[in-house]
């Protein structure tokens, strides 16, 4: 039947630290057909109950209830959804303890810790044969590699062989991660945000910069040439701490050295939350310039949620003398008018 829904209203899961949601897109779960299940204990999960409550959203769709919770979402398309019931993308934010102390996590301030074990749920869901892998399996939270069942779980997606997304500190290194990206199965999202220690430390919190650089280094070590750009290297802008052509240019020359194929570039969403359609033409000026670095060094560029959004809301024109003495000079300036805007953290 048609009608406007997503894919993980269909047949998506993301499990919270004390709920099940449909996504973990949408700060309005109140409105109904995005919370699954409100109470969510112990890693213990009733599969004919999620399926039953799935029912009633999908009936909920197709009647055109309110669908405000999901507006302006990109995910939101009108198609001819199947009506079965099985589990095919799975977004892991379960726990929210870290080995980093990021100035921006929203995170640690907003989760309780709990420490539930998800791995029994996961291998009954794959016994009922109710998963599919042709979704994708995300691991966000929290820092996945110091969860104690994160390799088993792991290696239990790449054996169904699913495609794994897993967002970690690099702090520690990962077999299964390594395991998965071998064989095409996981893509790794490492952000250090900065090349020098003295920039980690003052972002992370932690002396971690070398440990981190060492593991993106063995993850991209020996990749067959199709599965490099799986090793994603993101550099999250950071007004007033990050946000400078010094630290930049040697992040570049980080990537260069490891010959990273794939950069992601993110703006602190605090910031951005706080200035859309406001945001300083000195942050547009710095992801023009890693794009262009990108291009020229034939290396993938994406950009993640708060950089996208900022970007359609862009008001300043495309920079394009980014390899000129101009460039500099404007950027020095706008810089300097930036930093009188820059939040504290
Ligand atoms: S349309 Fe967007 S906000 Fe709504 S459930 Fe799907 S991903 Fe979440
Ligand atoms: S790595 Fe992620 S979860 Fe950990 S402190 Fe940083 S933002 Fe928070």
């Amino acid at each position: 039947m048609r009608y406007k829904s997503c894919h993980l209203i269909e047949h998506g899961i993301s499990l919270d630290v004390d709920c099940i949601k449909a996504c973990c897109l949408s700060r309005e779960f109140d409105k109904g057909q995005l919370m699954i299940e409100p109470k969510y204990e112990k890693g213990v999960i009733d599969w004919d109950d999620i399926f039953n409550i799935k029912k009633k959203h999908r009936n909920y769709q197709q009647n055109q209830g309110d669908l405000s919770a999901c507006e302006g979402c990109y995910n939101l398309r009108e198609e001819d959804w199947d009506e079965e019931d099985y589990i095919s993308f799975i977004n892991f934010d379960h726990w929210s303890q870290c080995n980093s102390d990021c100035i921006y996590c929203g995170v640690r301030q907003n989760k309780p810790k709990t420490k539930n074990n998800i791995l029994n749920a996961v291998k009954d869901l794959i016994k009922k044969s109710k998963f599919r892998n042709n979704g994708e399996i995300t691991f966000q939270g929290g820092e996945p590699t110091i969860l104690p069942e994160f390799e088993k779980l792991l290696t239990l997606f790449i054996n169904e062989g699913s495609k794994v997304r897993v967002h970690s500190s690099g702090i520690l290194f990962s077999r299964a991660i390594r395991n998965g990206l071998k064989k095409g199965a996981v893509t790794v999202v490492v952000s250090p945000d900065s090349a020098t220690k003295d920039v980690y430390k003052q972002i992370k919190r932690v002396d971690k910069s070398k440990e981190v650089w060492q593991t993106i280094s063995h993850y991209r070590r020996n990749l067959k040439s199709e599965y490099q750009n799986l090793v994603k290297v993101k550099y999250i802008i950071i007004p007033g701490v990050n946000d400078n052509l010094v630290e930049i240019n040697e992040f570049f020359e980080k990537l260069k050295k490891i010959d990273i194929k794939s950069l992601i570039v993110d703006v602190e969403y605090t910031y951005a939350n706080r200035n859309m359609g406001n945001i300083s033409s000195h942050v547009y000026m710095l992801i023009d310039y890693m794009e262009h670095f990108a291009k020229q060094n034939g290396i993938e560029f994406d950009l993640y949620d708060s950089a996208k959004y900022a970007r359609q809301n862009r008001t300043v024109p495309q920079t394009t003398n980014m390899d000129s003495n101009e460039f500099i000079s404007d950027f020095n300036r706008i810089q300097w008018e930036n930093m009188k805007q820059n939040i504290n953290y």
